[in-house]
């Protein structure tokens, strides 16, 4: 039996691998199927402490991995199908195998919703092209003195939105309806503001590029008039939401109304010895460093959970 299994191989994950394989309770990472996490799917990182002139996504996830692995950290690339919460000890069970565990750390992420249009997979950091984006954060400064356009009418959109105007000389806002989802202050500010200009009631239908996976253009369908155009354009930034990566954990652990993991200020799930960090649980701040930090958080809560248990016994 496993003292600690860790479910996610992104910032969380192997934060949580570091600070749990540090204490000695040799940890078990699933990796999932996504391995790496959003990090391994991007290029340059440049808000992660400690790394004065940046440093690449997939590189950054490769240093974690092998600083958990330095201290004991056993690493499997496989992905969690079937859990059973139900019973002690906890049951994983893979494609290949079945694992049993004192305490389980769940950092399976979120992934962006995606479009599924034309052109947004080929044009995206994941496929080796540029221009299509899911974090406005992540890569706004690239797109200085330049026109974007950002998906949406939520929060998250309008933070975009507001984010790149300090880079882009234009923002565009494609919306699917005439009004918004996002919270008053959040439109008042965005609506307002002079370089952001609001495309209502249309949809993105395709993004075109050039030979250097590069987007130069989208089409765009007016969804009142059916008119369809075309635009040129340097950066889209999709921000139509996240899917929080915890299915498997529907009706055994308890989930808010978007089926992000519910946890307290501990990182503590509603059951005994399961955690939960990273964006599994986390729709607000969605970064590598908060990531990392409520990874190590659940890490250390494990170890004192698991040091309890062995001193009642
Ligand atoms: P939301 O679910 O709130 O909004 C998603 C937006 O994307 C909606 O406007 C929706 O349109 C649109 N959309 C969904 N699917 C598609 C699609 N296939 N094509 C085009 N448009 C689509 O997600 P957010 O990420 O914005 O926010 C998530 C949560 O996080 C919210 O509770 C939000 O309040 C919170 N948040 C808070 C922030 C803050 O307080 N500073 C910052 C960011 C997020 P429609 O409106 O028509 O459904």
């Amino acid at each position: 039996m496993e003292k600690v299994i860790i479910l996610g191989s992104g910032c969380a994950g192997y934060t949580a691998a570091i600070y749990t394989s540090r204490a000695n309770l040799n940890p078990l990472l699933l990796s999932g199927l996504e391995v790496s996490g959003q990090l391994g799917l991007t290029t340059d990182v440049e808000n992660y402490p400690g790394f004065p002139s940046g440093v690449m996504g997939p590189k950054l996830m490769e240093m974690m991995k092998q600083q958990s692995e330095r201290f004991g950290t056993r690493i499997v690339y496989e992905r969690a199908t079937e859990i059973n919460f139900r019973k002690r000890p906890y049951l994983i069970k893979t494609d290949d195998h079945e694992y049993e565990a004192q305490t389980v750390i769940i950092c399976t992420g979120a992934s962006p919703r995606k479009l599924q249009i034309p052109g947004e997979h080929e044009y995206s950091g994941a496929a080796g092209g540029a221009g299509v984006t899911y974090c406005a954060t992540c890569d706004g400064a690239f797109y200085k003195n330049v026109e974007v356009i950002v998906v949406g009418g939520g929060d998250t959109a309008m933070e975009e939105a507001l984010f790149l105007t300090r880079y882009a000389s234009r923002v565009f806002v494609a919306h699917r309806r005439d009004s918004l989802r996002a919270s008053r202050i959040m439109q008042e500010r965005a609506l307002k503001h002079p370089k952001i200009e609001f495309i209502w009631n249309s949809a993105l239908t395709e993004i075109l590029g050039n030979d250097q996976k590069m987007v130069t253009s989208i089409k765009i369908k007016n969804l009142a008039s059916g008119e369809s155009s075309e635009r040129p354009i340097a950066g889209v930034f999709v921000a139509i939401g996240h899917v929080p990566n915890t299915q498997i954990f529907e009706g055994q652990l308890d989930l808010d109304q978007n089926g992000y993991i519910v946890t307290n200020h501990r990182q503590q799930t509603n059951l005994e010895g399961v955690f939960a960090s990273g964006d599994a649980q986390d729709h607000i701040y969605r970064q590598a460093v908060t990531a990392a930090g409520t990874g190590c958080a659940a890490a250390i809560e494990a170890e004192r959970y698991l040091a309890a248990l062995e001193s009642s016994n």
